[in-house]
């Protein structure tokens, strides 16, 4: 169970009894905390490019000239500060391990 998961089982758990417990307003403001963590929860969960890319065999660079993207060959790696921080099919954050 990721943390996303388990803070809307949670959630889930504590919108039931405000329910029976708090006014309207305590109630909606959970249910749109509830809300925003199932679009967190989506957006957390890598593309098929997310998990199959190698990013460290792309870089991007920018100079005063202009900027490209540049493509490794056989066992050439880049940096992690040369490499995309985000998935360029779905945004989302890329993680590097250290
Ligand atoms: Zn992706």
């Amino acid at each position: 169970m990721t943390d996303i998961e388990m803070h809307i089982r949670n959630m889930n758990g504590l919108l039931d009894w405000s329910k029976k417990n708090f006014p309207d307003v305590i109630t909606q403001t959970i249910d749109a905390g509830l809300d925003a963590l199932r679009r967190l929860q989506v957006i957390d969960k890598p593309c098929m490019f997310c998990e199959t890319f190698d990013f460290a065999t792309a870089a991007v660079h920018t100079s005063i000239k202009g900027s490209c993207i540049s493509l490794a060959g056989g066992f050439t790696r880049f940096s992690k500060e040369e490499r995309f921080k985000y998935c360029p099919v779905c945004g989302r954050r890329i993680k590097y391990e250290n």
